[in-house]
């Protein structure tokens, strides 16, 4: 490289640093030597180019994306064992991963059923096919959320903090059913609730169904509000399964060549 090409290849670093373009500033001297060996016109060199930092923003916006998502690691819809929930379909849950059909018009989802059963693990890999297709998505505790929604509420700020939720076309509440204290507690679930209703998509598991839900919005009406809005667009999943760890365990005990602990108490058959 001559001495003149290096001072033009500090400045074009520079430049493109300066213009935030990070794809181009990775590939460009491998791709013009390439050009200039080949003999390429200059267009198809720019093309080549142009493509390229397409491709490094999309790699970061996803990285991005899986940062702020905040998802339990590992919670793949790969790793889900559908034959251990026979009445959730997969091609369902599929249609539901590309998000176009239910999170353009903010329509929800609710995961119901016992411990166990994997609605954390759905939610979390429904979230993680979600990020890959570019939605925005936050998995979040709902017992956090409150928390620091009731945080916001004290400084005046509840209206900012829910507006600034809606960056997520997805907010998965994890665990609704842990959130039974006060007033106080739910009636910020029920501002977010209202807020996001036909326009931002929720996605929640809970243990119990909404019969129980009395318990947790400890005010009649506000109960029967905060469930007309989440079901009016909503699909419901039922897992009512047994505890998949539990199940696990007993598998792991059996592989190993022991019985089930059950079948080990004395006197039982
Ligand atoms: P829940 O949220 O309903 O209490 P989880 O999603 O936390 O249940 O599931 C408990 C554990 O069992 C997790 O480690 C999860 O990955 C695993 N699990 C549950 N259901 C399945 C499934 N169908 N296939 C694979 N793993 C599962
Ligand atoms: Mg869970």
């Amino acid at each position: 490289m001559k001495a003149t090409d290096k001072i033009d290849a500090a400045r074009i670093d520079l430049l493109l640093g300066e213009l935030r373009l990070p794809g181009i500033k990775l590939i460009w001297a491998a791709l013009a030597a390439t050009a200039d060996k080949e003999g390429w016109p200059a267009a198809r060199f720019l093309a080549a180019l142009a493509e390229q930092e397409m491709v490094e923003r999309s790699r970061r916006r996803f990285e991005r994306h899986l940062v702020e998502a905040r998802l339990p690691p590992g919670k793949t819809l790969d790793a889900f064992d559908f034959d251990a929930v026979p009445m959730i379909s997969k091609a369902q849950v599929q249609a539901l991963a590309a998000g176009d059909a239910w999170l353009d018009k903010g329509a929800n989802l609710l995961c119901f059923g016992p411990p166990g059963g994997g609605k954390s693990h759905l939610a979390a890999a429904l979230g993680m096919a979600l990020i890959e297709k570019g939605w925005r998505v936050l998995f979040t505790r709902t017992t956090d959320l409150v928390q620091k929604l009731q945080i916001a509420r004290r400084d005046l700020m509840l209206e900012a903090a829910i507006a600034k939720l809606d960056k997520y076309h997805l907010l998965i509440l994890d665990d609704l059913a842990y959130v039974t204290k006060d007033q106080a507690e739910t009636s910020v679930l029920f501002e977010l609730i209202s807020a996001r209703y036909e326009r931002r998509s929720m996605l929640i598991t809970a243990n119990q169904p909404f019969g129980e839900w009395g318990k947790i919005f400890p005010d009649q009406a506000m109960t029967l509000a905060a469930i007309d809005r989440l079901v009016h667009h909503a699909t419901i999943l039922e897992m009512n399964v047994d505890s998949y760890r539990r199940k696990e365990a007993i598998d792991n005990a059996r592989s190993v060549g022991r019985p089930p602990t059950r079948a080990t108490i004395k006197g039982s058959s």
